[in-house]
């Protein structure tokens, strides 16, 4: 492993969009190796794709990078020694690789127009080859010959020449991998608007910012050859490569925008943990020794090995991530559960409606005692809206089939009962904003139940059914203080109007 040492890892991502997560696991595994061996992560932009680049989807990478805890050494933001790491910002230094290139006999300037391409490429399959590529005819132009494409107008882009033979790549991951040159044509360097393509400027800056490992997902496989052939013709040390496996999704097809969850920014709303997710984000192609699945980045850190890294493609499973992530909601301190909690209700336009009041702590008191009644069955912060959402808006309608007991004339006397009761109780605890915490409701509601003849088990059972609609839930004493007193009056007036 000595070559890749002193480590200098890039991530490379062009800002078509948001960050998805097989670029966000791509980046984990620079960050994770940088720092599991004193190396350097460097985050360079590959924005030289003019037509696909997205504006705002620079600040939206870091903005998810930053969420996941993924930090740079080196990049656009806190700048660096082999900067720009923006390559839009390195059109120079490419024009002037493919002079040099041009200069020794490595790349031409190739003046065939769009449509003449695409006849070459008719004749071609015309003829039976299967891969159409580029037969070479500027090549051999001479310089009257450039001189009068010139003349007529004609915009040149550069091709790399490509030389028989074979390049064998040694990749770190998939072992030695051969590709016979034969089935490549010779590929544009530079285009005619003077920037570079992915392959040259990738093989370049490699080179020149001193990466000494290339670690990106396995559909660039097929492109390390140009970057070598490039490499090699400017005599430029190549890094060594280590392509990681593919994601797939559930149903082993490759991970799609259209049918699957991919933006990191997605998995933030569904209250997913940065955490959580770069725990399992770990785990997509690379797995530690023994069975342990819960590691924190920094535990990563301790384990992360290059060797481990699988050739086989990952499956992404959405119901293990979002098992981890419970993992990881059980674990969190408790105040950043409630903080986080609130967030989501606030977010969700749910506090004036649950807490009756707009203070923070108000908030973060309701928070508590709701993780107390549902934190337990909580996959992601997300899952706890609808909850909280209910016990805000909905007002139960006794369900006559279940309410033989309810319509009984001594269930509504209880029930009219229980009301003043919490009415009493509301009001010697009126400084406690609303929350009716820890009532005696254990020895209260027998007590009130036994005046009309009623069972223990009935005496919950009526007044949960006429809180909830529902015959189970979380403990009354919790459902008491969730409500308050307000909307406990009203869902108990609500049962006591309905006629049977
Ligand atoms: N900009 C390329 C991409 O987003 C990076 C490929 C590489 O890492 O070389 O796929
Ligand atoms: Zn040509």
């Amino acid at each position: 492993m000595d070559s890749i040492t002193p480590l200098r890892v890039r991530f490379a991502p062009s800002p078509t969009g948001s960050l998805h997560v097989g670029g966000a696991r791509t980046a984990l595994f620079n960050v994770l190796l940088a720092r599991r061996l004193g190396g350097k992560a460097v985050l360079r932009l590959e924005d030289t794709d003019e037509t696909r680049s997205v504006s705002g989807s620079e600040e939206g990478l870091l903005a998810d990078l930053a969420w996941l805890g993924l930090t740079f050494d080196e990049g656009p933001a806190n700048g660096g020694p082999y900067g720009p790491y923006r390559q839009s910002e390195r059109l120079p230094v490419y024009a002037d690789i493919a002079r040099r290139l041009i200069e020794t006999g490595h790349a031409y300037r190739c003046y065939c127009t769009p449509a003449e391409l695409d006849a070459e490429r008719r004749r071609q399959l015309a003829e039976g080859i299967k891969a159409p590529r580029y037969s070479g005819r500027c090549r051999t132009l001479d310089e009257a010959a450039r001189a009068a494409f010139t003349r007529e107008g004609r915009a040149a882009v550069v091709r790399f020449a490509v030389e028989p033979g074979e390049t064998v790549v040694q990749d770190l991951v998939h072992g030695e991998v051969r590709f016979d040159h034969h089935h490549l044509g010779d590929f544009v360097m530079l285009k005619s608007s003077g920037w570079p393509t992915y392959n040259l400027a990738a093989a370049v800056d490699d080179a020149t910012m001193d990466i000494t490992l290339v670690m990106r997902a396995d559909e660039h496989l097929p492109n390390t050859p140009a970057q070598l052939m490039i490499l090699a013709a400017l005599g430029l040390r190549p890094p060594r490569y280590a392509h990681v496996p593919l994601i797939l999704n559930a149903e082993h097809q490759k991970l799609s925008k259209r049918h699957n969850t991919v933006g990191v920014g997605e998995f933030r709303t569904q209250g997913i943990l940065p955490q959580a997710l770069v725990n399992y984000l770990a785990f997509l192609g690379w797995t530690p020794e023994g069975e342990r699945q819960l590691y924190t980045f920094e535990e990563l850190v301790q384990v992360f090995e290059l060797e481990r890294i699988h050739r086989a493609p990952a499956v992404f499973d959405e119901r293990r991530l979002r098992w981890m992530n419970r993992q990881y909601l059980q674990r969190l301190p408790r105040a950043e559960f409630e903080g986080l909690l609130v967030e989501a209700f606030r977010g969700a336009g749910l506090l004036k409606e649950l807490v009756d009041e707009d203070s923070q702590s108000a908030a973060l008191a309701w928070a508590s005692i709701f993780v107390d009644a549902f934190g337990e069955g909580l996959e992601t912060i997300a899952d706890a809206v609808p909850i909280a959402r209910e016990l805000g808006n909905r007002v139960p309608v006794l369900d006559a089939a279940q309410s033989g007991v309810e319509s009984s004339a001594e269930v509504r006397a209880y029930l009219r009962d229980v009301r003043d009761y919490v009415t009493g109780m509301a009001a010697k605890r009126a400084n406690e904003a609303g929350l009716l915490r820890d009532l005696p409701l254990s020895v209260d509601l027998p007590a009130l139940a036994a005046r009309h003849g009623l069972e223990k088990r009935d005496a919950y059972r009526c007044v949960r059914v006429a809180l909830t609609g529902q015959e189970h839930g979380a403990p009354l004493q919790l459902l008491f203080a969730l409500l308050g007193a307000a909307k406990i009056e009203e869902r108990l007036d609500a049962a006591l109007a309905i006629r049977h």
